[in-house]
């Protein structure tokens, strides 16, 4: 699948060392030193393409690319992988309510996506992939996981045993039942008859009625979702044979944490014998005006429907990074217009002639990046400084700070 056009990133003064960057972990739930390498290998599951790019997919990515930006910054080359569930029940339940062809619609939200992250500047993955376009791949980790023991049929569907590996459960720290209750609210089908345990997940779902199907040696049907992103993880950011783990980011939003993640995890265990990720890390979920946003609710707040009003997609970024990404937050008229006056008042700084010195300011942006990506305080700093800029202070590198928003926070004003 077509990726989208990225921009070019500036590079920060040669001079400058970042610390290593913290980050915290949903399985360990501590913060963790990501240790300095020259290749990071990043997962971000990507969308189902039926309504993007609501808000919460916006702070998702934008997550990740703060990562990507800083470990490039620190000179790492990030290789970084996307998956889009281009086949999947709710992409073909919402073509059917709305009397559209599954294709096309995939199609329309797919460019819609790449619209939004051009617009949000966004970094493009290097593989952006689709699940139609992985079903060979998903075959033979399906294959794989028969090798071992660890799928059995229920009519012509397949399902994988995720207890197969003695980890599952670690990453969300959900008890069984807990499990069983968040499956089912989120797709699964713990009481599906003929299941070993009910938190075994559909890797196979044989052709049914009216739905599209494609030939494997599993027969004629579609993959499963976490399958499909195990596989085409471990297919294209392979696992290095002197690494401990398959990948080093594997990541989302916090409502991916189980059943999708778990599960990721699970299978690619038993495919590698490795734990899938160094580290997990989640961005946390957005909610519009005091509630829960969500598409059951048809509360979603859209990029482009922002963007098509006249907002500055900087805006909604700004907006966005103004609080910590793991904390559930609220979006607003107030948030964004909030945004919108204090790029006003840095835009303002920046076109003055002389600028308050810089050199803070900068260095307070990386050291709070590193602390676990705070944007809250680095963009406070930048507040500091537009507002000594505008008292007249003077003494400043413009082009350096310029860059510095650039490079790390993804900003162009
Ligand atoms: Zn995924």
């Amino acid at each position: 699948m077509k990726s989208w056009p990225g921009t070019v990133v500036p590079t920060l003064a040669q001079e400058r060392v970042l610390p290593v960057l913290e980050l915290t972990d949903s399985k360990s739930l501590k913060i963790q030193d990501v240790k300095v390498k020259d290749v990071y290998r990043m997962y971000v599951c990507g969308i189902t393409p039926y309504d993007a790019t609501h808000l919460g997919h916006a702070a998702t990515y934008l997550t990740f690319d703060l990562i990507n930006r800083y470990l490039r910054a620190q000179g790492s080359t990030v290789k970084y992988v996307q998956n889009i569930t281009d086949i999947d029940d709710p992409l073909l339940e919402r073509a059917k309510r709305d009397k559209v062809d599954w294709q096309e619609l995939a199609l329309s939200q797919i460019d819609l996506f790449r619209s939004d992250m051009v617009n949000l500047r966004i970094l493009p993955p290097d593989h952006y992939i689709g699940a139609v376009e992985a079903i060979d791949l998903v075959t033979q980790s399906i294959s794989a996981l028969q090798e071992a023991g660890s799928i059995y049929p229920i009519d012509n569907d397949l399902y994988f045993k995720n207890y197969s590996s003695s980890e599952f459960g670690k990453l969300s720290h959900l008890n069984k039942a807990e499990m069983a209750k968040i499956f089912s609210e989120r797709g699964g089908d713990p009481t599906l008859t003929g299941k070993i345990d009910p938190l075994d997940c559909l890797v196979w779902m044989a052709k049914r009625e009216g739905e599209p199907g494609w030939p494997s040696i599993h027969g004629l049907g579609r993959p499963g979702w976490h399958i499909e992103c195990t596989a085409i993880a471990l297919k294209y950011l392979q696992p290095l044979a002197d690494e401990q783990t398959c990948i080093d980011i594997q990541g989302g939003g916090s409502d991916l944490i189980f059943p999708h993640h778990e599960m990721c995890a699970s299978q690619a265990r038993v495919i590698t014998g490795k734990e899938l990720a160094e580290h997990y890390v989640h961005s946390a979920m957005i909610g519009l005006d005091g509630e829960k946003m969500s598409k059951s609710k048809g509360n979603l707040v859209f990029v482009s429907t922002l963007v098509n009003s006249g907002v500055d997609p900087m805006a909604i970024r700004f907006a966005l990074m103004s609080d910590h990404y793991r904390n559930d937050r609220m979006w607003s008229q107030a948030v964004l217009e909030l945004a919108q006056n204090r790029i006003a008042l840095i835009k303002q700084a920046i076109m003055s002639k002389n600028c308050a010195p810089t050199e803070t300011v900068i260095s307070e942006i990386i050291n709070w990046l590193a602390q676990d990506l705070n944007t809250s305080n680095a963009l406070n700093s930048v507040d500091l400084w537009a507002a000594a800029t505008l008292a007249g202070a003077n003494g400043g590198d413009k082009q350096e700070l310029l860059t510095t928003l650039d490079a790390l926070l993804g900003l162009s004003f």
